[in-house]
């Protein structure tokens, strides 16, 4: 007999509304897969995109790609997980639900002290920090760094890791309460954004940053250029604030020999190595209590599109997880 559980549906792309609760059947786990029982979802602006249709995706659509949960049941051929085991992903599918299928081989385990609604908040931002100033762009102990909503998902996180690295952070924000958090965080200079390259220059003496990790995009891309020192390099990883158009690389020549780069997680996690050297500093920094998640908002799962909204309307700070 099938089983239903709940899990959010859009039939066709549009705003957040299309984010409706439905009854679904448990998928059943293929070769090489995991049933994950799902306690918490990350929501992630990836899931906004392939909601809005930005990014192309097949509908109807259920969101979601990171969640942590126990697994309760398991593929034909998975050696590397069993039943009960505590997992999280960056890469799973239909995780707006109260079941999901997880890849096995994309099963991060969670160490018995880290919460489930912890675990959820840092495969996908985390796994991003770490690849940003590790292998994007190799932080140096004692360079200046800016990074762009400091007080977002990805921006906490950055932040804090980088001081581990002992580099110096200047953060942009949009508010004081996001000024604080991310002065907590460990940001030695916290920057509005009007005419932050100004300030950036000043805060250097002139020297600009050795690098920038920008994850807002359209309305900081130039700011963020001009904030470079000669041979610094843009770290463009997001577009919160809509997609950088095409530009004239003739820039980069005239800006000092600069370097843009454009990446993406997926293009950082090519094997279960890569995944777990990742995946496991995270963990163990957040285990050892030197890196702090912090969850800004919970939803119950059946309210994914007020989620969404908060999101995109530059209503959260940290992590926003849904609870099934
Ligand atoms: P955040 O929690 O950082 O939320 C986005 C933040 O961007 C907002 O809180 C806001 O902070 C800032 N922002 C500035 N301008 C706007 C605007 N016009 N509209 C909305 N937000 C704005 O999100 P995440 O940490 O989840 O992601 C940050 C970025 O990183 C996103 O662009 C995302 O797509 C990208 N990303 C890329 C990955 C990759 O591998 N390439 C992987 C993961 C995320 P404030 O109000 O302080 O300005």
């Amino acid at each position: 007999m099938t089983e239903y559980c709940n899990a959010i549906v859009a039939q066709a792309p549009g705003g957040p509304e299309v984010l409706t609760l439905a009854q679904v059947p448990v998928p059943s786990p293929g070769p090489g897969e995991l049933l994950v029982k799902i306690a918490a979802v990350g929501v992630n602006f990836i899931d906004t995109y392939q909601r809005d249709g930005t990014y192309s995706v097949p509908f109807p659509l259920t969101p979601g790609s990171e969640a942590a949960g126990t697994v309760v049941g398991l593929g034909e051929g998975v050696k590397t997980a069993a039943l009960g085991d505590r997992v999280a992903t960056a890469e799973g599918r239909a995780c707006y639900a109260e079941y999901a299928l997880v890849p096995a081989d994309a099963a991060l385990p969670v160490p018995a002290s880290v919460p489930l609604d912890v675990a959820a908040a840092l495969p996908l931002q985390g796994m991003t920090a770490h690849y940003l100033m590790n292998s994007s762009y190799r932080v140096a102990p004692g360079q200046t760094v800016l990074v762009h909503a400091g007080a977002g998902g990805v921006g906490l996180l950055l932040t804090q890791l980088l001081k581990e690295r002992k580099a110096r952070v200047i953060t942009t924000v949009s508010s004081d309460e996001k000024e604080e958090l991310s002065r907590v965080a460990g940001a030695d200079e916290v920057l509005r954004y009007q005419d932050f390259s100004a300030a950036v220059r000043e805060y250097t003496d002139g020297a600009g940053v050795d690098v920038v990790f920008d994850g807002v995009g359209r309305d900081t891309f130039d700011g963020s250029l001009a904030s470079l020192r000669t041979r610094g390099t843009l770290v463009l990883f997001g577009g919160a604030s809509g997609q950088v158009p095409p530009f004239e690389l003739q820039r980069l020549n005239a800006g000092g020999s600069l370097t843009v780069i454009r990446p993406k997680l997926g293009d950082y996690l090519l094997n279960a190595q890569e995944r777990l050297w990742r995946s496991s500093e995270i963990f163990a920094s957040v285990a050892a209590g030197t890196l702090t998640a912090r969850i800004g908002a919970r939803f119950p799962l059946a309210e994914a599109g007020p989620a969404h909204a908060a999101l995109q309307g530059r209503g959260t700070t940290g992590k926003v997880i849904l609870l099934p």
